[in-house]
């Protein structure tokens, strides 16, 4: 409600309430709302329930804000419960004024920042249920809430919310949090009781929504970076999370080794002191089962807890034991694994086994959180001023191997990408500044236009930690044994996943600069638009995008085999031409607008060596198997504007008595990153270190794969002049049931002999064939259970290409890499073909999360693949 009407409500309350001291809490609890207690077991409120009585809490409370921070993918709205004191309440827009000013050293002194931190107020994030399945925390929230303004709170909830403006998410994953309670409704009771969905929880990342928070590709990552980094600078900040069921009941954190380097020690330390104190609440209260120093490292960029540390934020992790979804579970002691059933430094107090339900969960969680906020209360003014002097070490302090600034120089092999990278590095609260003169930084030149990243900047360790190539340090289970594996990704280097040229300068240099708030548009070029043909530079990723926007709208387009000038500028092979037309004329300026990607005018492609273009009809593979790097493919395509049609299971199976003819139906079929076994059959194959994973069972409808009904239906599509795309792993399909000429090296070798944990490493492209077209010559492209592939002579009917292949050596640009030796010369790309059809094998993760920018044309060429011209 407006904070003018509950300061009527409030003074009108205040009179009647000296005589009915029991109307103050009168605030509907979750129970009296749900008409069921919070974590029952097999009782689930969804998100329309949830909003609900937050809106109730809202009107009924004056400690209670609920505001919409934005909306989800499917348009939800992104819930943030402010609550706080009355009087709080009312300054909010002076904490939040604060707290802006402590960002920013530069602009206040010691003395003025110790002044604030007495004046302010610590602001704490709380954000629940990104995995839509680890649903617990959404329930809590309620409960939570109702507990917190109504005084029902292990601290006297006047004093603690009169320093603290705690910031309530009850679900970052509105979507996910709907379709999972929905889900689980639909099947409680049934044997299905509790089990997984054949499909993403969230609409196109699944779990992967917790490795953008660097990228903000999702509307639900960009809402929460909002008021992360923007709206509301909190000082800590928790996400709440489930993990497994046998081992922990709980992980707080500290976090383990390794650390990322560019986080400040002092945030580690705070990171800690939030872990401890809530283990020492838990464990006063008899919780047991907590553990901290364990699974959890502290390198990462990707996940929303972490992209904090790097924005001296204190990032905190929660992990509760998992239950299925609302339904309990029963562990006998010998499922505990024996790490969970000692007693070590770490883990002091063993959980016994027993009896598991949604309640432990909802218990566990309100303790630790009410913890994070009495912690913030009892260090209120610490906190607000480490917020400071954080910041002021990032500006201040230069560590020994630290670069002074990183140049993007104005001259981009793909200049929207690089200014794409730009708006990226902006929205996660980077200073970037543009050159408006030529400058010499690092003994080189740089025109103006030019982007420059200083690192003393209060987010030092994000900028940082985005834009350097890491070093992942070599982590053994003992000498010379086995790797311990990072988390997630060892690498991640922003310009290398995206393709743009940037510079790490280590000395000072003077530049005449601008401080950006966005990437300025590339300086707009006139079109002649009575010119008879148009040509598109395929260097560029956003002229593919505005070829099949013409292409949907049935303009002639060509792609060109070799190089073309045009007005002076030398194209790429592969580049498109597109002839005019009053449609064509009609939409062209839009376009460039839309795309801030350039048309050069041509007046004539008769003398270039060309193929012509037709809208293809692509089909993309959907197995029941809730595949992310699927949900990633479907983004970069509804991204880019690429038309196409999901295809199941069934557009393998033909009636009774008849083929599947897909040739009829489509010219591309893509399948992206899976395990072949799944493909085929729905489970991996016994022999498989995921089969233990894969014990859920489906209904029946959404069991099974293609099965081998499938894989001919594809070879007899190939055969017809069909192109089939497989990525990463389902390469292996090709090569174990396709025959295509090619093997892959690293099959069944071991850990200790080659590991490449999702890191970037070198290519070598030919740019000169199709599937290479635009790239440049030596590219970065993300290894992540990647393949290296070895050709062979081919039989007859057979050919292939090698596309992009790993160099002799010096292959790791960022990352780890052990065992460099088996994948040098290999091929990473190769085009197979096959009767009249093609089989393109990308054996790298050319379109990971839909960050890797930089390789996006591996897929993209082969979905635009030029057709041969009828001899
Ligand atoms: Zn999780």
């Amino acid at each position: 409600m407006s904070s003018h009407a509950k300061k009527m409500m409030v003074g009108l309350g205040f009179a009647f309430l000296v005589f009915c001291p029991a109307l103050l809490l009168a605030q509907t609890s979750p129970e009296q709302f749900l008409g069921f207690r919070v974590g029952t077991d097999r009782k689930l409120a969804d998100f329309h329930q949830i909003h609900a009585h937050f809106q109730k809490l809202d009107e009924e409370s004056s400690k209670l804000q609920l505001l919409t921070v934005g909306n989800s993918t499917f348009n939800k709205p992104m819930l943030l419960a402010v609550i706080t004191s009355e009087k709080n309440m009312d300054k909010l827009d002076t904490y939040r004024q604060i707290v802006k000013r402590l960002r920013d050293p530069r602009t206040l002194s010691e003395e003025e920042a110790r002044n604030l931190a007495r004046e302010g107020k610590v602001i704490l994030l709380i954000t629940c249920n990104i995995h839509a399945t680890e649903i617990a925390s959404s329930q809590m929230a309620m409960e939570f809430a109702h507990k917190l303004v109504t005084g029902q709170t292990p601290f006297d909830a006047e004093k603690v919310l009169d320093d603290v403006i705690v910031l309530l998410m009850p679900t970052i994953n509105p979507d996910g949090q709907q379709m999972v309670v929905d889900w689980y409704k639909k099947y409680v009771g049934t044997k299905y009781e509790g089990g997984p969905m054949p499909w993403l929880y969230h609409p196109y990342a699944g779990h992967d929504n917790n490795r953008d928070w660097f990228m903000f590709n999702l509307a639900e990552t960009r809402a929460v970076t909002k008021v992360l980094y923007h709206d509301w600078l909190p000082q800590i900040h928790i996400d709440e999370h489930q993990m497994g069921s046998t081992g922990a009941r709980l992980f707080v954190p500290p976090f383990m080794n390794p650390p990322l380097p560019n986080v400040q020690p002092l945030l580690w330390r705070s990171v800690n002191l939030c872990g401890a104190n809530m283990s020492y609440d838990l464990q006063k209260q008899g919780f047991k089962g907590v553990v901290h120093g364990r699974s959890y490292t502290g390198w990462w960029i990707g996940a929303c807890d972490d992209t904090s540390w790097l924005h001296n934020v204190v990032g905190i992790l929660s992990e509760m034991a998992s239950v299925r979804v609302a339904s309990p579970i029963y562990v006998e002691p010998n499922e505990i694994p024996q790490t969970y059933y000692e007693k070590s430094m770490e883990f002091i107090d063993p959980w016994p086994g027993g009896w598991w339900r949604l309640r432990d969960l909802v218990d566990y969680e309100l303790t630790l959180t009410f913890s994070l906020v009495k912690t913030a209360h009892l260090h209120k003014e610490d906190f607000l001023f480490n917020f400071y002097q954080m910041y002021k070490n990032s500006i201040e302090k230069r560590d020994k191997n630290e670069p002074y600034a990183f140049v993007i120089p104005a001259s981009q092999h793909d200049d929207g990408t690089a200014r794409r990278m730009v708006d990226i590095l902006l929205f996660g609260g980077v200073e970037v500044h543009q050159a408006k003169e030529q400058f010499i930084a690092g003994g080189k030149v740089y025109p103006a236009g030019s982007f420059v990243v200083k690192l003393a900047q209060p987010y030092k360790p994000y900028a940082w930690a985005l834009l350097e190539r890491q070093k992942y340090p070599d982590l053994r289970q003992y000498p010379g044994g086995p790797p311990i594996p990072p988390y997630d990704n060892a690498a991640w280097t922003l310009p290398l996943q995206m393709g743009v040229a940037c510079d790490e300068v280590t000395e000072t240099f003077a530049a005449n600069l601008e401080k950006l708030e966005k990437a300025p548009p590339p300086p707009s070029q006139p079109v002649d638009a009575s010119s008879p043909y148009f040509l598109f530079d395929c260097r560029a990723n956003a002229s593919y995008t505005a070829a099949f926007a013409l292409l949907n709208q049935k303009a002639e387009v060509y792609r060109s085999k070799e190089s073309v000038q045009a007005e002076g500028f030398e194209a790429a092979a592969g580049s498109f031409l597109v002839k005019n037309s009053p449609d064509v004329q009609k939409s062209l300026p839009g376009l460039i607008e839309k795309l801030k990607v350039r048309a050069y005018s041509l007046q004539d492609i008769v003398s270039i060596a060309k193929s012509p273009l037709r809208l293809p009809r692509i089909a993309l593979y959907q197995s029941w198997r809730s595949n992310m790097d699927e949900g990633w493919t479907r983004y970069v395509f509804d991204d880019m504007g690429i038309p196409y049609k999901t295809i199941h299971n069934d557009a393998f199976k033909a009636a009774k008595g008849k083929r599947v003819d897909l040739r009829a139906q489509y010219d591309v079929i893509v399948f992206a990153d899976e395990n072949p076994d799944i493909i085929k059959t729905g489970k991996p194959s016994q022999a498989s270190e995921y089969a233990r994973f894969f014990t859920a069972n489906y209904p029946p409808e959404y069991e099974g794969g293609i099965e081998k009904e499938g894989v001919e239906a594809l070879k007899a599509f190939v055969e017809a002049g069909g192109i089939l795309v497989m990525m990463n792993q389902a390469c292996e399909l090709a090569i174990s049931d396709l025959q295509v000429p090619v093997r892959n090296a690293l099959e069944r070798v071991e850990r200790t002999k080659f590991f490449c944990p999702t890191s970037l490493l070198r290519v070598e492209v030919d740019n000169t064939i199709p599937i290479g077209y635009g790239m440049p010559e030596k590219a970065a492209v993300m290894f992540s259970d990647s393949l290296a592939m070895s050709t062979r002579l081919p039989l007859p009917e057979w050919d292939r290409k090698v596309v992009a292949s790993f160099p002799e050596s010096d292959i790791l640009l960022s990352g780890w890499l052990l065992g460099e030796d088996l994948i040098a010369r290999r091929a990473a790309v190769v085009d197979t073909s096959y009767k009249s059809g093609r089989i393109i094998l990308i054996g790298i993760a050319c379109q990971h999360r839909a960050q890797s920018h930089g390789t996006y044309k591996f897929l993209l060429n082969a979905l635009l693949y030029p057709q041969e011209e009828k001899k």
